[in-house]
């Protein structure tokens, strides 16, 4: 042996079949669901400038304060590897002058994004997000566009207990208002505060809010309510929300005490939790941010948009998500000889030109030598639907004999038939 095995860096992990069977079946989902409401794609860089986040995350959140993963390249520049994504949405729609296009912009992003915090379950320092921003839409209609499109996608993965969390973090004016409120409650209690949140209350008090901690909660329990500070349009704007959603029957609970973590929130915000994840709850957050694409120098833009944590989702997929099906997971068929084939003499078995004409028939299939019973182990670890079997017999008429894993039927046929029964295999979607 040279040298120490390697292994991937901590917070990280390699994903492996048959997992990734499931991430692409989910992603497979994202592309076809975000569709459906008219989402296109967008692919943005996994390095930005620094500046974006500093900017368009804000500079007092824990993102920006102690989890970027930050350097300076050979040129000078100081790039960071995406924390998240919104920032850099917003980022290429003004780059590309997407105010121009019929408005709303509706976009959706799948990849990794990458924070530096302490590693645990539920919590990476490469984690994935599926996310949707509708840019240039109308207020609380938007609003509830969204949360549509998210709820569709759960209830399609099979989530069905699921509960939105919804609240109001006000537009600035209110939130203004608030912030002295809580300040005047917070201050004179800074002793019962911890560390974290005293530092909280010169930079982001509303944050404080977001606390775990029982003795702050109890202290949290009796502080000014966000909801008496708002202002008249901001308190219609979440009563608008509140009555889309009532009507379209989408089920949510109001949590006044939700704020979310970034800076650019403005009104509506939301969280989607999970009963089976222990500390690390939430599946995926969002909200409405009027001020971030102007904030990155373009127009004044409302706009909408959530972050599904990919990773926590795959997670408590349940277990009768219909992404889960067989179908979807088939291993390839297994090919084997049956008894001794004659040989070509150069070398090639006579089973590679039939797994090639399969393949080109769109039936997956590997070559094996393994003998009974190691060829039924093997199909079952790879999930192979049926083996097919050729001897001196079948190769001499072009006939396929198929050994059904499900049934455990033995049928002779034609390669043609063989082939069509293999492919159905492949085409059912549940
Ligand atoms: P949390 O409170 O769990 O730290 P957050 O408010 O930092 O979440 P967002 O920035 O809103 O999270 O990201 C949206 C979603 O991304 C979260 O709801 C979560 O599912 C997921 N997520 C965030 N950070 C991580 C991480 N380090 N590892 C895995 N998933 C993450
Ligand atoms: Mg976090």
């Amino acid at each position: 042996m040279k040298g120490r095995a390697l292994r991937a860096p901590k917070g990280t992990r390699d994903l492996l079949p048959p997992a990734t069977g499931l991430w692409a079946a989910v992603e497979a989902e994202v592309h076809r669901i975000f569709a459906l409401y008219g989402y296109r794609e967008i692919r943005t860089p996994i390095l930005e400038e620094t500046e974006l986040f500093a900017r368009g995350v804000g500079e007092a959140t824990d993102i920006v304060g102690k989890e970027m993963y930050t350097f300076t390249d050979r040129g000078g520049r100081s790039l960071t590897l995406r924390p998240e994504s919104t920032a850099a949405v917003c980022r290429a729609y003004v780059e590309h002058g997407m105010q121009t296009l019929p408005q709303p912009v509706r976009l959706y992003y799948l990849g990794p994004q990458f924070r530096y915090e302490r590693p645990q379950r539920g919590r990476y320092r490469q984690f994935h997000q599926i996310g949707a921003e509708l840019l240039g839409g109308r207020g609380p209609a938007s609003d509830v566009e969204i949360l549509l499109l998210l709820v569709a996608f759960l209830r399609r993965l099979g989530f069905a207990e699921l509960t939105v969390l919804l609240n109001t973090v006000g537009d600035a004016p209110s939130r203004a208002a608030y912030r002295a409120a809580l300040l005047a409650y917070l201050e004179p209690r800074a002793a019962e505060l911890g560390e974290e949140s005293r530092r909280r209350l010169g930079t982001n008090p509303l944050r404080i809010l977001d606390s775990k901690d029982p003795a702050e909660q109890e202290l949290l329990a009796a502080a000014p309510r966000l909801a008496d500070h708002l202002t008249p349009a901001s308190r219609e704007h979440f009563a608008a929300v509140r009555a889309h959603l009532d009507r379209l029957g989408v089920a949510y609970r109001v949590e006044p005490r939700l704020v979310r973590g970034l800076d650019y929130y403005t009104n509506t915000v939301f969280e989607v939790v999970s009963g089976d994840l222990g500390a690390q709850n939430a599946i995926c957050g969002g909200g409405a941010y009027e001020g971030l694409v102007e904030e990155l120098g373009g127009p004044p833009t409302y706009a909408v948009g959530f972050a599904i944590g990919a990773d926590r989702l795959l997670e408590v997929l349940p277990a009768g998500s219909p992404l889960r099906a067989p179908g979807r997971h088939r291993g390839p068929v297994l090919l084997a000889a049956a008894g001794r084939l004659p040989e070509s003499g150069d070398g090639v078995s006579p089973l590679t030109p039939i797994a090639e004409r399969l393949r080109s028939e769109g039936v997956p299939v590997v070559e094996t030598g393994a003998r009974a019973p190691r060829l039924f182990q093997l199909a079952e670890q790879l999930g192979a639907p049926a083996l097919a079997f050729v001897g001196e017999e079948e190769l001499a008429r072009g006939e396929l004999s198929l050994r059904e894993l499900g049934s455990r039927e033995q049928t002779r046929l034609p390669f043609a038939e063989a082939a069509d029964r293999l492919r159905r295999y492949y085409e059912e979607q549940p």
